[in-house]
């Protein structure tokens, strides 16, 4: 068998003593040493012959710590046990050269010869605890940063609990209180089901995937937003256990979202759609049609002598003329109709569902109604209406000319009247 041959176990145990990495000491009842290993002369810079006999007092900065300890060991000599021994501390120690770390002491007792010692195992942990320090104020910073940051943080576990919220997502949600918010189960209130959060939430949870949203939320006090939400899966190793939240107010950009779009889909004089968008609904319906079957029919009304009323009574007049129309107008179309202003006095109208005989009930319905109206000075006012319905294989352009050509006729024939294309 390879290895050194000793003669006795104490030499072995002396031997590996001597090669421990760890600094071990024994003290003897008046903490005085009395064996000191090499480690523990590098770890203190005192040698095995300088330090022999001296009090532990040397090496511990403090006196409270050294007294504590001191006790402990008089304590333990007195009664053989004591709380303080054969349990590990943290103190600060002192090398011979006066700099001073933290040290951790593992202390245990025995007996020798009627005489108490200890046996202590001790490690310089300065850069433990410098990683501890650093890590809690890098804690402390986070947390500071989260709580003052201009967005909303929220943090829950896997079960959905909160387990932090800054007061930004207090503001955004409208929460009046922490207390109350952080009740909340993230994956169960109803408002956050409701709104498609809680669903995006486990939906995280699932793929494990980092991922952004935009919701819109009305919270449980009433308060109603637009959110952009980012939700970070928080994992420890594999597994999911919980996640980050950023949550966003972007109402305001919403809002002027759909102003900007508001405006590029109307016409600003009357509030109508205008060509482009109703162009773009027709193509849509063209298509729907074509995929179900479903009908449609499209009118076009021209005013009859437009020119003369502005002539007459002025542009702005002519201007107020052609909101209250459409204004009237808008009133007698459903919801799922088109009503644009094709141009100047010139309307169309897309119907979705609406066959020929429908489309010219409503045209005669809308001239009617127009004769009704009466404008101040200038009594009533007429139109001239072309009603067609697609056929497959129509295209947009013919649809329109159709129409055109039917309103044309109708001026043609009179004004003040509906034509249509025969089926
Ligand atoms: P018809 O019965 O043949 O349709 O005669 P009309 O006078 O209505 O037709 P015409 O095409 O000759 O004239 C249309 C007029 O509509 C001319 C133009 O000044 C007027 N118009 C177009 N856009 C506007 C507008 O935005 N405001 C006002 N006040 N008038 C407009
Ligand atoms: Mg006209
Ligand atoms: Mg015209």
């Amino acid at each position: 068998m390879d290895g050194k041959y000793y003669k006795s176990l104490v030499e072995a145990f002396n031997e590996a003593i001597e090669a421990a990495n760890d600094a071990i000491f024994i003290l003897d009842s008046e903490a005085r040493v009395w064996f000191w290993n090499s480690a523990a002369s590098s770890l203190f810079g005192y040698s095995r012959q300088e330090i022999a006999g001296t009090q532990l007092q040397k090496l511990v900065v403090l006196q409270e710590e050294y007294d504590a300890l001191f006790d402990a060991y008089k304590a333990f000599q007195m009664r053989g046990q004591e709380k303080a021994v054969g349990r590990t501390v943290e103190m600060e120690a002192r090398r011979k050269d006066g700099s001073k770390f933290d040290l951790e002491l593992s202390a245990s007792a025995f007996q020798y010869r009627k005489t108490w010692y200890s046996l202590n195992i001790a490690r310089d942990i300065s850069e433990r605890k410098r990683a501890k320090r650093e890590l809690e104020n890098s804690l402390q910073q986070y947390w500071g940063l989260a709580e003052e940051a201009p967005i909303g943080i929220i943090s829950c576990d896997v079960k959905g609990k909160i387990i932090y919220v800054n007061s930004k997502a207090l503001d955004i949600l409208g929460s009046t209180s922490m207390e109350e918010t952080k009740k909340i189960n993230m994956l169960t209130f109803p408002l956050l089901v409701k709104y498609g959060f809680s669903e995006k939430l486990a939906e995280c949870f699932e793929t494990k995937k980092f991922a952004i949203h935009e919701l819109h939320y009305k919270s449980k006090w009433g308060k109603k937003v637009w959110l952009r939400i980012h939700i970070k899966p928080n994992t420890s190793g594999n597994e999911i256990v919980g996640a980050q939240v950023i949550i966003d107010d972007i109402s305001e950009k919403k809002l002027l979202e759909e102003e900007l779009r508001h405006l590029s889909i109307t016409d600003n004089l009357t509030n109508a759609y205008n060509r482009r968008y109703f162009l773009q609904n027709l193509e849509k319906e063209i298509e729907r049609s074509n995929r179900t079957g479903s009908q449609f029919s499209v009118i076009m009304m021209d005013i009859d002598y437009f020119k003369s009323i502005n002539d007459c009574f002025g542009h702005n007049t002519g201007d107020l003329i052609l909101k209250r129309i459409t204004m009237e107008m808008m009133k007698s179309v459903r919801k799922i109709d088109t009503l644009a202003r094709w141009g100047g006095e010139e309307f169309v109208f897309l119907l979705p569902e609406t066959g020929l005989d429908k489309a010219v009930f409503l045209a005669e319905k809308l001239r009617h109604l127009l004769i009704r109206i009466k404008f101040l000075e200038i009594g009533n006012v007429t139109a001239s209406f072309g009603v067609v319905t697609y056929h497959t294989c129509d295209t947009a352009d013919k649809i329109i000319q159709d129409a055109d050509n039917m309103m044309y006729k109708a001026k043609e024939e009179g004004r003040n009247c509906v034509r249509f294309v025969r089926e």
